[in-house]
């Protein structure tokens, strides 16, 4: 069996991906400015003998391929390698060595996962039909985010099947997880002014009160969550933000700002509240003696999973861990920018839970405390195996199954 060699392959290299983790981990550089991670990638990628590098694809990105000597399928695996700027909070010996800057999304350990994964195939590349393409991606933070841009410069145009992990504190470690259809949500962002009028908090006739007509702002635009929308997709609208005034008791703000986030799945609903937010606003304001601007700016796509290509994944997780271990996980509102390569080609985003309530691995992604149980970087790279075993060397088994339900 393939599988079981690369396995037991992965978890001899089980203190090397941690090492590189940690190296990751102490050296975070924020999105778009991830230089010497970059070249850490290319480096390593090459001391495991991998001759087809592409580096800057799409600005930042780095691909290696590993052709089987047989024919096959393309797969692509992705993994994100920025950081957050964060100052880091854990106390551990490994970390972040840049103030204010952090890993706290775990892209650190999605990087390790994949190179830990490069390495072990590397050494089994003539058994292989087909080619695995490692698309280690930068900028996922950071709207217009690397994967737009890596994807418009063709990173996909030979990849038949895409897959992407994120691990997932503080979940507690020890499962798998997908979701099939809609995962992740699409995040856009808004920003209103209102011009009001200022002047004195005794004589509010003689003014236009932006505070008020912000109040009223942030309370309408709630109903188009709760009246206008279908009520069978779900979406939000935060704001986050809402400043005006200096101060003072006696003065009556010219001027209010709002900042906020919209989170969607259904593309009709995100054009909606789009639509809404800038219309509502106008006419709130308006008919209050104020103007506004309004500014939407739309982040990445929901993530989309293919069904087929989840429900493959549950099986050959289910196969591998065991029934146990693997579980169907509910859609989320948090957004990914590998929706951009689920856009491009089937493909599926699964998830490795990666908390520790024992070791005090409790806090959120983007948290200054953030960490994850690093036993999920094993756990990651035997899920990928896991994909390259189905596509690249089961084909006997595949074609069976295949009969078998075409019957
Ligand atoms: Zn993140
Ligand atoms: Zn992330």
């Amino acid at each position: 069996m393939a599988y079981s060699k690369w396995e037991a392959a992965l978890t001899a290299n089980y203190e090397t991906t941690v090492s590189w983790r940690r190296y990751l981990h102490e050296h975070p550089e924020p999105s778009f400015e991830e230089w010497e991670t970059r070249a850490f990638i290319a480096k390593t990628l090459k001391s495991f003998g991998y001759s087809e590098i592409q580096e800057n694809v799409g600005g930042g990105g780095i691909v290696a391929y590993l052709r089987g000597k047989k024919a096959g399928p393309t797969i692509g695996f992705r993994a994100d390698f920025d950081a957050l700027r964060i100052q880091e909070a854990t106390g551990l010996a490994f970390a972040s060595k840049n103030p204010g800057v952090m890993h706290a999304c775990g892209h650190d350990g999605h990087t390790a996962t994949l190179l830990s994964v490069a390495k072990v195939l590397a050494d089994f590349q003539e058994s292989l039909s087909g080619t695995v393409k490692f698309i280690f991606q930068h900028a996922e933070e950071v709207l217009p985010g690397g994967g737009k841009s890596m994807v418009e410069a063709g990173v996909l145009d030979d990849v038949d099947y895409v897959y992407g992990l994120h691990l997932r504190s503080p979940l507690e470690f020890g499962k798998v997880t997908y979701c099939s259809g809609y995962a992740m949500a699409a995040p856009d962002f808004f920003e209103i002014k209102i011009q009001g009028k200022g002047g004195h908090a005794a004589h509010p006739d003689a003014t236009v009160d932006s505070v008020l007509v912000a109040s009223y702002v942030v309370n309408q635009l709630q109903s188009i969550i709760s009246r206008q929308k279908d009520p069978m997709k779900s979406g939000v609208v935060t704001f986050s933000t809402l400043k005006a005034g200096d101060g003072a008791y006696n003065v009556i703000a010219d001027t209010a700002f709002l900042k906020g986030t919209v989170r969607t799945f259904a593309p009709e609903l995100r054009d909606l509240i789009e639509e809404k937010i800038s219309s509502m606003t106008k006419s709130i304001c308006e008919a209050h003696g104020a103007t506004c601007e309004v500014t939407y700016t739309r982040g990445y796509p929901a993530v989309y999973n293919h069904e087929e290509e989840t429900k493959l994944l549950a099986e050959l997780f289910t196969e591998t861990f065991g029934e146990a271990s693997v579980e169907p996980t509910p859609l989320r509102m948090g957004g990914e920018d590998f929706a951009y390569y689920l856009q491009e080609k089937p493909g599926s985003f699964f998830f490795v839970n990666s908390g520790n309530k024992e070791k005090g691995i409790i806090y959120p992604h983007h948290h200054p405390k953030f960490d994850f149980d690093e036993r999920a970087l094993l756990l990651g790279g035997k899920c990928f195996l896991s994909i390259v075993d189905h596509y690249l060397v089961d084909k006997q088994k595949k074609t069976i199954k295949e009969t078998v339900s075409n019957q």
